[in-house]
């Protein structure tokens, strides 16, 4: 078999488990969300900072990919959420599989949202779905404005980016309308959201969309539920 055509396969049957893994969400009315961005870029600070702005009005949960360690992990877990760790032992992104076995373990009657914080690496998690509802990058300013053009597939797939980091402008070489006029030559829609993960700012905007679109899926999954009679 040519190994083209062996790729195809790999992706086929992660397109089939995905798809299983989003009716398994679906069933139990929970929306997942999954976190793209380079390593560093404060994908970890940017989910806490997230979960803590959304106490008391949504319940999460987070599945912690990383190539090892718990750090990461830890650090939700001492914030009282539910986590699963997922250590890829070298590989650079997470599967629909590996989604499966995380989900299984969350106590998903219990949660509204699950993070999934995937592996550093802004090229090949986005060619793996994850059966997930919400595709989100995490960037910041120190990797430099010029990132759009070196990675266009993950600023075109995604539906948000968060600009983290932004309280470091005054110290980086960061041309802020040149980085906007870069992702929106790919990507014509998705919001950019300026955020200081550690110091907090700019979190209100980006918690208020994704509370948006964490409601319009539950008033999409009501309706669907009263068209099937299910309701
Ligand atoms: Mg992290
Ligand atoms: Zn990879």
């Amino acid at each position: 078999m040519a190994k083209v055509e062996v790729m195809e396969n790999i992706l086929d049957a992660n397109d089939q488990l995905a798809a299983q893994n989003r009716q398994l969400l679906n069933g139990k009315g929970v929306f997942l969300v999954n976190f793209m961005a380079s390593p560093g870029a404060g994908k970890t600070s940017a989910i806490l900072r997230t979960i803590e702005d959304l106490k008391g009005a949504i319940r999460c949960g987070v599945i912690e990919g990383d190539v090892a360690s718990s750090v990461d992990a830890d650090k939700v877990a001492a914030a009282g959420v539910p986590v699963v760790q997922i250590n890829t032992g070298g590989g650079c992104h997470l599967d629909a599989p590996m989604i499966r076995g995380a989900l299984e373990q969350l106590p998903l009657d219990e949660l509204d949202l699950v993070m999934v914080e995937n592996v550093g690496n802004l090229i090949c998690p986005v060619g793996f779905k994850l059966g997930e509802h919400l595709r989100i990058m995490v960037a910041s300013v120190p990797e430099g404005h010029d990132k759009p053009c070196k990675y266009p597939s993950i600023f075109i797939q995604v539906e948000a980016i968060i600009l983290n980091k932004i309280d470091l402008l005054p110290l980086v070489d960061f041309d802020m309308e040149n980085y906007h006029r870069l992702v929106r030559g790919l990507n014509a829609t998705a919001p950019v959201f300026l955020v200081s993960a550690t110091v907090g700012d700019g979190f209100e905007e980006w918690t208020s969309w994704l509370k948006g679109r964490w409601e319009g899926f539950k008033a999409d999954l009501e309706w669907k539920n009263l068209a099937s009679g299910v309701a």
